[in-house]
């Protein structure tokens, strides 16, 4: 197989390793359905998510605007994957992290955020109607921070700010369409924000007519119920993170999928355990969702389409949940096999 030559230059500083990540093919995915099924390396970015893209794309933008002086601080609400984005982008940029997260969110990401030099605020899980809700602490606070601090203070905004749906227009969307050389069919992700999936969806339906997109939501989140009825209604819950979204943030206004499908954690979490033992691909719950979506998709579509979708972030992030056998057990919720009982020992 033919490969393009790796680009071997040193590059300015680790942002620029951010993005131009590798599409791989999900071979069981595939065979299965008879489709190709790729899935974005999103999880080798250096701060290992996807979110490193809306990260770098929020502070540069803030930056031409004028929003951020040095020295400054940057503040977010984050389920914790933007927060370690922003905490690099800032370092480099010379910046400090402040991160309001929901206590609720897993200890690896906590810790993450830690090494990753933020200050982190933990509030009580409640609501986004709840002026307690993370978001809105997150708010107040960079409000408070801009008026106390000398260098001033910046909210990131994530949800709302379309500098975050813009990386995704202008890189991980244009970056599908050329790694497959424009056969791509179909794209299907979760939404959190939903700059990936408007962003994405945006880049492909401008270059290609008849491009099929399609939401992937877990249970307890309302915008499957959005896409197919026109309400906003939320049913069920689920362990993964970072995705589900009960509004229609300013990053998904506007856009409307092609298809939606609702995934139970039972479907996403098999697929996740099997990409580890079958693909040597140790993800995160919110790729098991995407992966889960691209299958239907190509059932949907049928075979011989190309169909991309993004592998967000690894599993590490998630060991003492989604690979604790204990945390599953509690739920009903599949195990992965080899976590079990061990074998007995070997003579
Ligand atoms: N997966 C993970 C693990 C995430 O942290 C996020 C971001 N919250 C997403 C998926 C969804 O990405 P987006 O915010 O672009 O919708």
């Amino acid at each position: 197989m033919s490969r393009a030559a790796p680009d071997l230059s040193p590059r300015p500083d680790v942002l620029a390793a951010i993005g131009n990540t590798p599409l791989i093919r999900l071979r069981r995915a595939s065979e299965e359905t008879g489709c190709t099924i790729l899935g974005k390396a999103e999880f080798l970015n250096p701060g290992l998510s996807v979110k490193d893209r809306a990260a770098l794309s929020i502070v540069q933008d803030a930056e031409a605007r004028g929003l951020i002086r040095p020295g400054g601080t940057i503040v977010e609400g984050t389920a914790g994957n933007t927060g370690i984005g922003l905490a690099l982008v800032a370092s480099v940029r010379g910046y400090r992290t402040v991160i309001v997260i929901p206590e609720t969110q897993s200890e690896e990401k906590k810790q993450t955020l830690r090494l990753a030099g933020a200050r982190l605020v933990e509030v009580p899980a409640v609501p986004f109607a709840n002026p307690n809700n993370y978001v809105h602490v997150a708010r107040r606070l960079a409000e408070r921070l801009a008026a106390t601090e000398a260098a001033g203070a910046f909210f990131a905004d994530q949800f709302d700010n379309v500098a975050n749906r813009q990386a995704h227009v202008e890189g991980t969307g244009p970056e599908i369409y050329e790694a497959t050389g424009g056969a791509v069919d179909g794209f299907v992700c979760a939404a959190g924000t939903g700059g990936t999936l408007a962003g994405v969806a945006e880049a492909l339906r401008t270059r290609k007519a008849g491009v099929r997109i399609a939401l992937s939501d877990p249970e307890g989140s309302a915008l499957y119920a959005h896409y197919t009825t026109g309400t906003l209604k939320a049913e069920g819950s689920s362990i993964t993170e970072g995705i589900g979204q009960g509004r229609i943030t300013a990053n998904l206004a506007g856009f409307t999928p092609d298809h939606a499908y609702r995934i139970p954690d039972t479907e996403a979490l098999e697929i996740v355990f099997r990409l580890m033992r079958e693909e040597g691909l140790s993800l995160g719950g919110s790729s098991g969702i995407n992966v889960a979506g691209a299958i239907r998709l190509a059932r949907e579509l049928g075979p011989g389409h190309t169909i991309a979708t993004i592998l967000c972030d690894g599993a590490a992030r998630y060991a003492s949940k989604l690979f604790n056998p204990a945390f599953l057990a509690e739920r009903g919720l599949p195990q992965p096999d080899w976590l079990g009982a061990s074998p007995d020992p070997l003579p």
